[in-house]
């Protein structure tokens, strides 16, 4: 294999583009996408006719436009490229037209009441700050998505929109300090985690077939309790999954990193090295797609769902974000003396003062049925945003706040007690692993996303907010006559009236529960908690401010997600009825079945058979109960479709059917414990998170 002949092959990227454009057509092409610029017709047909070249000889015969609806998958439509000619042959063709312009049939997309069914119109409009790349024989280009109307019915549109802005406000704030800075853009490096299974055993379970997580099992003798799987040996089948994937994913162009086995069985991470969000978040999808694909090649079958198994660990996805200049700057960087750095440590105050005021958008940013098994649950952060910035720092903007002067921490060495590992100088913090927000030394890093987002809201967010800061911090200093005076007042007033969200401690305990109360911070345990503050005016004013999001958007985006969340729902309350009924019941009379004759046969010989019918009576009470949880479960689902609005379905999903789902499972999972196993209808916890070699 060699290296530089698969990196990007598949990509159309620049150096291909330098390569096989005109001089003039490629220095248009980087003007116009580096400031901004609508790409002329004429040079769109040149790029057009270079690129459909390249993706035939790749073996390509189709082209789509690639984009990202609201329900967090990316879509296609695959068109070819033939194009019939009098003769009655054919030639490969792709214009200009076809590569800035589609127009998919918009009408089955979730659209939160933007679009009537019978305004079908939708439109995809060519990003060319995405490269285009093929996958299998398909010529991908990276599109945004929005009605007739010009409404956003994406995830890219606002995040390029909110690129723009954060863009534009850093410019702002960085020339006071004097830089010649022209723009700035978020890179983001996200974790991804999963988890791998046998196909067989998952194509034998339901529940995991139609909702990608699993509704019944018990608890199976071994978890995660050993700690054996973190870090530990990379199983072949796993290795040669992996070997597989980064090999796919390197045509494509994604900087596949590192790779490692995550907590619980069967759980896995791999992180691919930051890049510009856009393109980091395109990349993100294909990558989950890719890992699905990869995973049947080797009769494995990859689990994104945030909580497959109930009792280990649950996958997230850690967005790493920065926010880097054109001259290659990361201005989150605090360089040799923070203390000393003015402008990074009112930086600094802008992000805190942004995550206190917006707990709740970055909260709504990850909000989904999935990820509500996470947030709080032990294992990933709480749904209370906190924010650390480890002693250090906090310690240098507590000093400015009471206008002390912070004195330095003496540099420490590492010291092992054993000469002849080496010495290294101690990290002035140490990782938190339990927040939702930490600062780790150049980068923050959001951990409270779910393993199946599109990574692209969080974003948007998080540029959003830190826009505005940057904004108002300005618009503050643009007239300051003593401006180092008015940094520090504007450090002083953040740690003043938003210091409140930093927090260095474990954010697992209880007693930061209560703390986080008595701090006025919010706590929104479930989906349909936050996405109700969704459409506040304040939230409204901030999008429409920055031309992010109109309130029009705003309304329908939480629409969706209301809607999504009571869909979900109700279809696993379905399947838990549906294998109850058919699979769990009738394995319980089976085995009831057997257990009769045994008591029928010792008594005929004059044996003491009431250990026996201790367990027949046993079995059938649960019996009895599983049929009162399956009526109740039936019941409540049946008032959630019969809600008047998405917002009561979802609010009936979280009050009544989730509680009857857990009545369910909870008996259903003790039949699972005294029923014998030839009986049970389907594989164990223990047959699936330890069903790969
Ligand atoms: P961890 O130890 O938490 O896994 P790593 O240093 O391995 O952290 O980085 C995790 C992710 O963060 C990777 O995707 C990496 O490329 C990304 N990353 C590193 N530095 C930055 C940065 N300055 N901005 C954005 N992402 C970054
Ligand atoms: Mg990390």
């Amino acid at each position: 294999m060699v290296m530089s002949e698969i990196f990007g092959s598949m990509v159309f990227g620049d150096a291909v583009m330098r390569s096989r454009l005109p001089e003039e057509t490629y220095r248009e092409f980087k003007d116009c996408r580096d400031n901004d610029r609508p790409l002329p017709l004429e040079t769109a047909n040149v790029i057009a006719g270079a690129m459909k070249d390249w993706a035939v000889e790749k073996g390509a015969t189709h082209f789509t436009h690639w984009f990202q609806p609201m329900t967090g998958l990316s879509a296609e439509k695959h068109d070819s490229f033939i194009s019939p000619t009098d003769d009655g042959g054919v030639i490969m063709e792709f214009s200009g037209k076809e590569l800035i312009k589609g127009e998919p049939d918009a009408s089955s997309f979730p659209s939160g009441g933007l679009r009537a069914t019978f305004e079908a119109r939708g439109y995809t409009a060519w990003d060319p700050t995405s490269y285009a790349f093929i996958k299998d024989g398909t010529l991908c280009i990276p599109t945004a998505f929005c009605s007739y109307n010009g409404l956003a019915l994406d995830k890219k549109t606002p995040l390029l929109r909110s690129m723009e802005a954060v863009s534009k406000q850093a410019v702002r704030l960085l020339r006071l300090f004097g830089r010649k800075t022209e723009s700035v853009r978020p890179a983001v490096g996200p974790e991804q985690e999963y988890f791998l299974i046998d196909t067989e055993a998952f194509l034998s379970r339901r529940d995991l077939v139609y909702t990608g997580r699993t509704l019944f099992g018990a608890r199976p003798p071994k978890g995660q309790e050993l700690e054996d799987h973190y870090f530990g040996t990379i199983k072949p089948r796993v290795a040669a999954f992996m070997r597989d994937l980064d090999e796919e994913l390197w045509k494509l162009g994604v900087l596949a990193k590192t790779k490692h086995n995550e907590v619980a069985p069967a759980q896995h991470e791999l992180a691919p090295i930051y890049t510009t969000v856009n393109v980091a978040t395109d990349q993100n999808q294909m990558t989950m797609d890719v890992m699905k694909k990869v995973a049947n090649r080797h009769g494995l079958t990859c689990l994104l769902h945030e909580k497959p198994f109930a009792g280990v660990n649950g996958s997230g996805k850690h967005n790493n974000w920065s926010l880097v200049t054109n001259f290659g700057h990361n201005i989150f960087e605090p360089g040799k003396s923070p203390s000393d750095n003015m402008q990074f440590l009112l930086i600094m105050a802008a992000v805190i003062a942004a995550v206190d005021k917006h707990q709740d958008l970055l909260r709504i940013s990850v909000a989904s049925a999935g990820n509500d098994h996470r947030l709080g649950a032990n294992e990933a952060p709480p749904a209370i945003v906190s924010m650390f910035l480890g002693d250090e720092l906090t310690g240098i903007l507590q000093a400015i706040a009471d206008g002390r002067t912070y004195s330095k921490r003496a540099a420490c060495e590492v010291e092992l007690g054993v000469h002849v590992l080496p010495k290294f100088p101690m990290d002035t913090t140490d990782r938190n692993r339990t927040s939702p927000f930490a600062f780790t030394g150049n980068k923050f890093e959001f951990r409270m996303l779910g393993s199946a987002f599109s990574i692209a809201d969080p974003n948007t967010v998080l540029n959003t907010v830190i826009a505005d800061e940057f904004g108002a911090f300005a618009d503050e200093l643009e007239g300051a006559k003593d401006f180092k005076a008015g940094v520090e007042a504007i450090i002083r007033r953040v740690m003043k009236e938003h210091g409140r969200i930093i927090f260095n401690g474990n954010n697992y305990s209880d007693e930061w529960v209560k703390e986080a109360k008595k701090r006025g911070l919010l706590n929104l345990p479930t989906t349909m908690d936050c996405l109700a503050l969704f459409d506040s005016p304040e939230n409204i004013a901030l999008f429409e401010k920055h031309g992010v999001l109109s309130a029009e958007e705003i309304r329908s985006r939480k629409d969706i997600q209301m809607e999504n969340y009571g869909k979900l729902i109700v279809i696993e309350a379905d399947t838990m009825l549906d294998m109850t009924e058919r699979d769990i019941l009738p394995a319980v009379t089976s085995y009831e079945k057997s257990v009769a004759r045994t008591i029928e046969g010792l008594s005929a010989a004059g044996v003491d058979a009431k250990t026996h019918v201790a367990l027949l009576t046993r079995l059938e009470k649960l019996y009895a109960k599983a049929v009162g949880s399956v009526n109740a479960l039936r019941k409540a689902v049946s008032s959630a479709r019969a809600a008047a609005s998405t917002e009561e379905c979802g609010n009936i999903c979280r009050d009544k059917v989730i509680p009857a789902m857990n009545a369910l499972r909870a008996v259903a999972d003790e039949l699972e414990t005294i029923t014998a196993r030839k009986y049970w209808p389907f594989p164990t916890y223990g047959d699936l998170l330890f069903s790969v070699n």
